[in-house]
């Protein structure tokens, strides 16, 4: 057993960390039989923030060596390939045929499996849904060693229990769909300034033609000007190279931060400086990897917080609840006096997402994402109010950027959560899953 630490640094837990080839291959259930609880977990790029893809005292499985393309139809832009590939091997290959991901987190360092497990979304939910919306099959593997082709026609209710289903469902062997053509690998961009949450949803619903949209937010901002913050919106561009990602980093964060630098002065200079910075308020042409994963120009960027990690939060309101949701969740995190560096908003579409436990099923609303440096109980107590009022909202926290939400508070917002119970794999679980699916009264 070694100590596998969670991208937000917070979750470390004990576990038997197994490479191998194929899920199949027969020494993996026996060394999970002979862990300490017995259960197994895949574990992708280890890219969520919290438990989701940890198992104390079990095994977790790691995939990254299964990162082979199985087939890649460059007419019609279907790809079919090994759940261990991450996105930015995909992209290497599929950019220069003129093919882009349909939909893609913010970091390109994330396993095609753990992308299906999370169900993820991005910048075009509001036009497109979230990954699931464009899986056509995908191979599954039980701990019977039965495989299943899955797919929104035969096998159904795993196929859709697989998509956000935690990597509960069993092994994800390969995944088939398809991707978005593109004529360049550059986007046009506006960043729009703007001074309220009543403008950022004028400027939602003035953009909803575009396919990319999204918000970065002062969460300090005066009350007169809450949610204040830059609007931007993108399209793909008719004309330039289409060239890949480069592979190197621009830099690697080279120690763990001392939490002394981390506090409210430094976050408001951060948000002024990052409001003022040449260039946020211009019409522009990016690059995608600039685009879509600023984050992943620096090495181990999770290291910023500190030695005590990080807490990620991101909630997902109503859109009928959304304004005044929004504006309660910033009201606490104001009077917490605990800010973030990184506070996103995003309208989501009306497209539903096949998976039974996606965040994004309920269709239109406005999420926020935000991380804290853990200050301890005080942090935890914020992230409880955050939970209570998102709650109130009728809104859910997003499981894979969590590690520390109640039994009561994820059964309240996910309550098909025994649907998953029931169809989960007898073998697998994770330390995120035996959390919140305790009994609560
Ligand atoms: C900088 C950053 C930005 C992000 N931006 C977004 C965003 O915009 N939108 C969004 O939705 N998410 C976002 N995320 C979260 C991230 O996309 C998810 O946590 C994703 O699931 C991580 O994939 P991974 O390969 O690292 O999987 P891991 O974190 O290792 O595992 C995640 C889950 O996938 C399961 N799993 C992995 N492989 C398999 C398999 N082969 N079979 C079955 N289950 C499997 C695991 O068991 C676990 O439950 C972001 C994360 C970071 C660090």
């Amino acid at each position: 057993m070694k100590p596998v630490l969670s991208w937000g640094r917070i979750n470390d837990k004990y576990c038997n960390v197994v490479r191998a080839d194929y899920f199949a291959d027969p020494n993996l259930l026996t060394i999970a039989e002979s862990s300490d609880n017995g259960m197994l977990l895949a574990h992708g790029m280890g890219r969520s923030y919290g438990d989701s893809g940890l198992n104390k005292g079990g095994v977790i499985f790691q995939t990254t060596r299964q990162n082979h393309i199985l087939d890649f139809d460059t007419q019609t832009g279907i790809i079919k390939a090994r759940a261990g590939i991450t996105l930015e091997e995909i992209l290497r290959v599929s950019v220069p045929q003129g093919w882009f991901l349909p939909v893609t987190p913010g970091t390109k360092y994330v396993t095609l499996g753990g992308a299906v497990a999370n169900d993820v979304h991005g910048k075009n939910h509001h036009k497109v849904g979230s990954l699931g919306a464009h899986i056509m099959r995908l191979s599954l593997t039980r701990s019977d060693r039965k495989t299943v082709i899955c797919s929104p026609r035969t096998q159904k209710k795993l196929f859709n229990m697989t998509i956000g289903g935690l990597g509960l469902t069993g092994f994800i062997n390969w995944v088939e769909f398809k991707l978005k053509p593109i004529e360049s690998s550059y986007l046009e961009t506006e960043n729009i300034p703007y001074t309220s949450l009543d403008e950022f949803f004028s400027l939602s619903e003035e953009s909803a033609k575009w396919p990319y949209t999204v918000a970065w937010i002062d969460c300090f901002a005066p009350k007169s000007k809450q949610g204040r913050g830059i609007f931007t919106r993108a399209k793909f561009s008719n004309y330039g190279a289409l060239d890949i990602h480069r592979d190197d980093h621009i830099a690697t964060w080279p120690f763990v931060t001392p939490a002394l630098f981390l506090n409210r002065f430094s976050i408001t200079a951060f948000n002024f400086l990052y409001r003022w910075r040449p260039g946020a308020r211009m019409k522009g042409r990016s690059h995608y990897d600039s685009f879509f994963y600023p984050l992943d120009g620096i090495n181990h960027w999770n290291r910023l917080y500190g030695k005590a990690g990080f807490f990620q939060h991101q909630s997902l309101i109503p859109l009928e609840r959304s304004k005044e949701g929004i504006g309660d969740l910033l009201d606490i995190i104001k009077e917490s006096k605990q800010g973030s560096f990184l506070a996103v908003l995003k309208l989501h579409g009306p497209e539903y997402s096949p998976g039974t436990m996606s965040f994004c099923r309920p269709g239109k609303g406005v999420s926020l994402a935000l991380d804290f440096a853990n200050k301890g109980q005080k942090t935890r107590q914020l992230l409880e109010r955050l939970d209570a009022c998102v709650l109130k909202h009728n809104g859910r926290t997003y499981p894979a950027k969590d590690g520390r939400m109640s039994a009561q508070t994820f059964q309240t917002a996910f309550p098909q959560w025994t649907k998953l119970e029931a169809m989960r794999d007898p073998k697998f679980s994770s330390s995120f899953w035996r959390r919140v699916s305790q009994t609560t009264s």
